[in-house]
């Protein structure tokens, strides 16, 4: 007999399984409540005890009291923020890479899980036209994949720069950036040339009067562009900005967290061409490509470069890198700010495998194509108006007259009538409302009915 915290529960195992599967089954999932529904934080205390709980009543506690207190990010209602619709074959895949306590840290302990994730992140590669040889490693999200790139922009940066004091280097990036970029900037210490453009979309002309304008251009090393705002779904002029980058050796990083992933669609590939230009890229699988939380892609042009920076060294780490072959010993671990990690990229490859590239591009499209039907409808309508075009599958529309409070007050009753999770933003100043486009299963129905629920 082993440690009783190792023996498997058969009845428990049942329950899980039982829970998992209805969760899967669930169509639509309900939307649920976040934090309007009183969070029973009573039935919490004494449960972290000496002796320990039944865990069929914690389950049970769980599934009544706490999992309703959750808005489902993967419900169809969900257009707020940044959604996520995982497939059901990455949820079910993220399972067995849960079950299977599936390490995937470096080529020793893992190969057969990095040559899986690598063939996911190559086809990533390929679709935005890298070269041949492009690679990285999945990492929790676009946060610390905007971290670790800029990381390796900057140590680049440096090693052209010799003559430069490190201190005074400088990223050229949008006043639409991500948040994200702004923290990994504030953590390596690197100033932004902080760039306002027209009309919120980054461009060449831009950054040529901005560098023109600037006392100090030669101490900008690299360029950050964004391949869908989270905001407005805008694309920057990659195309232009890129082979400014490639002709003037600066580094180009390319935050596609969310718009990445207009890589699969019809009517947004040409708009997203310039991707082939990036020295570092990244796209979140956990947004618009369909995996469960928590997938982001990092991708390197040339990964060599982020392994001289981020391959962390220590004696018990050695035979990591002492062994075999450079071009085979493919640690995820040597490509981010990281070093344990879980098979994080698997559901994603397994639903990519599985389902097919065909199914991405119809899924990816189906959400334009959406965000336009419901612009179209807005049009239509006398008491809400367009704010700007639809960009990738953003819709920013106005209620005319509201303040505000009014915005905030219809955003909380729509999800306490449980019709959908629609939160504002603000605009220029103004606070406005906002449709992101994800979950294929969103209808027009449902946008007919939150339109109508602004009326009065
Ligand atoms: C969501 C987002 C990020 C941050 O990604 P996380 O996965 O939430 O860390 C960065 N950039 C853009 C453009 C995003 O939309």
């Amino acid at each position: 007999m082993g440690h009783p915290m190792f023996t498997y529960d058969t009845e428990l195992g049942e329950a899980i399984f039982a829970y998992c599967r209805e969760r899967l089954t669930m169509d639509p999932v309900p939307l649920d409540y976040g934090s309007l529904q009183d969070v029973a934080v009573n039935g919490l205390e004494g449960l972290i005890s000496q002796e320990g709980h039944d865990p069929e009543s914690i389950l049970k506690f769980f599934k009544e009291q706490l999992a309703t207190a959750v808005v489902s990010i993967d419900s169809p209602r969900f257009l707020a923020f940044i959604p996520n619709a995982p497939t059901k074959s990455s949820l079910l895949f993220d399972m067995v890479v849960a079950c299977s306590g599936l390490n995937g840290t470096s080529w020793l302990e893992s190969a057969g899980v990095v040559v899986a994730e690598n063939q996911a992140l190559e086809y990533l590669a390929s679709r935005i036209g890298l070269p041949e040889g492009a690679g990285g490693c999945f990492v929790s999200g676009g946060s610390i994949g905007n971290l670790s790139a800029l990381t390796v922009g900057r140590d680049v940066g440096r090693s052209r720069h010799p003559d430069l004091a490190p201190h005074t280097l400088r990223f050229a990036i949008s006043g639409d950036a991500h948040s994200s970029v702004g923290s990994a900037l504030h953590v390596l210490g690197i100033e932004p040339l902080l760039i306002e453009p027209d009309d919120h979309r980054l461009t060449l002309e831009n950054l040529r009067a901005a560098l023109a304008a600037d006392p100090h251009p030669e101490t900008v090393i690299g360029v950050v562009a964004t391949c869908g705002t989270t905001n407005a779904g805008i694309v920057d002029d990659l195309e232009g900005l890129g082979s400014f980058c490639r002709e003037n050796n600066l580094w180009f990083h390319v935050d596609g967290a969310y718009g990445g992933a207009a890589m699969f669609s019809t009517s947004e590939k040409e708009r997203v061409a310039g991707l082939r230009h990036a020295d570092s890229f990244i796209v979140d699988p956990h947004k618009w490509l369909y995996a469960p939380l928590d997938c982001a892609a990092l991708i390197y042009r040339d990964p060599r470069l982020a392994r001289a920076v981020h391959t962390q060294k220590a004696g018990y780490l050695d035979i990591l890198h002492e062994t075999h072959d450079e071009e085979f010993d493919w640690n995820p671990s040597d490509f981010a700010i990281h070093l344990s990690r879980r098979a994080r990229g698997l559901p994603f490859w397994f639903s990519l495998v599985t389902e097919g590239i065909g199914n991405y591009e119809s899924a990816v499209q189906t959400s334009i194509d959406a965000a336009h039907r419901a612009a179209a409808r807005i049009e239509e309508l006398d008491h809400v108006e367009m704010v700007r075009p639809v960009s990738l599958s953003v819709v920013l529309f106005r209620r005319k007259g509201w303040t505000a409070e009014q915005y905030n007050e219809w955003s909380y009753q729509l999800l306490r009538d449980q019709v959908a999770f629609v939160t504002p933003t603000k605009w220029e100043g103004e606070t406005i409302a906002r449709f992101a486009f994800l979950h294929p299963d969103t209808t027009d129905e449902m946008v007919e009915e939150i339109l109508a629920s602004m009326r009065d």
